[in-house]
């Protein structure tokens, strides 16, 4: 059991600790012959890609320079619109720079082409998007994903960055809360 769920709120572990570290070595070699010779900027969004960001860059044996962003997306209820503000932009110049973002989680896709397309505006040498977890709905987006661990259900999960009213992030485990929560 994830120490972090003290309440035992977690019903379905889809991947544990283990799990995730594995897949993001299994990413961090492909990046690492992909940008080989390159100099590369990863980009995080906050707030849910933190510990993506923190355990990625660590498997990583080459240097890497991080930035983030932090945005956030209007919709309805949990959809997002596509309508996107910048909360927190980039400190970094990128222009001429290799940029991968890095997302936790990719839903309908519209906050992170909203996003690909800001960044790819400011002249980089190459915009590319790397995320943890990938739902069904994004796949029908235009969107060019480069580096996905896994595509999932189309099921709510928390854990691991991901949130539920701003909990179960620091949970170590990726999974789906049990109904009592909601309610
Ligand atoms: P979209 O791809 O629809 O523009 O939005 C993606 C964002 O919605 C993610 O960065 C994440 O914040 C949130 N999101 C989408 N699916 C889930 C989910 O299953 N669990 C949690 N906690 N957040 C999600
Ligand atoms: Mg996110
Ligand atoms: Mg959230």
């Amino acid at each position: 059991m994830d120490a972090a769920d003290v309440e035992g709120d977690l019903v379905d572990i889809l991947f544990t600790e283990a799990e995730i570290q594995a897949k993001l070595g299994e990413m961090a070699r492909q990046i690492e012959v992909d940008y080989e010779g390159k100099d590369l900027l990863v980009v995080g969004v906050l707030r849910g890609a933190v510990m993506v960001m923190a355990d990625l860059s660590r498997a990583l044996t080459r240097h890497v320079e991080m930035d983030w962003m932090a945005v956030s997306s209007y919709g309805s209820g949990t959809k997002s619109s596509g309508v996107v503000r910048i909360l927190k932009d980039l400190d970094t110049d990128i222009s001429g720079r290799h940029v991968l973002i890095i997302d936790e989680i990719i839903d309908s896709g519209l906050t992170l082409s909203w996003l690909t397309s800001n960044l790819a505006s400011r002249n980089p040498a190459s915009v590319e998007i790397g995320t943890l977890l990938r739902k069904p709905e994004a796949m029908k987006t235009e969107m060019d994903v480069k580096y996905v661990g896994w595509d999932i259900p189309n099921e709510f999960v928390v854990g691991y960055g991901l949130d539920y009213q701003e909990r179960y992030r620091n949970l170590r485990d990726i999974g789906t809360l049990s109904p009592h929560v909601y309610s």
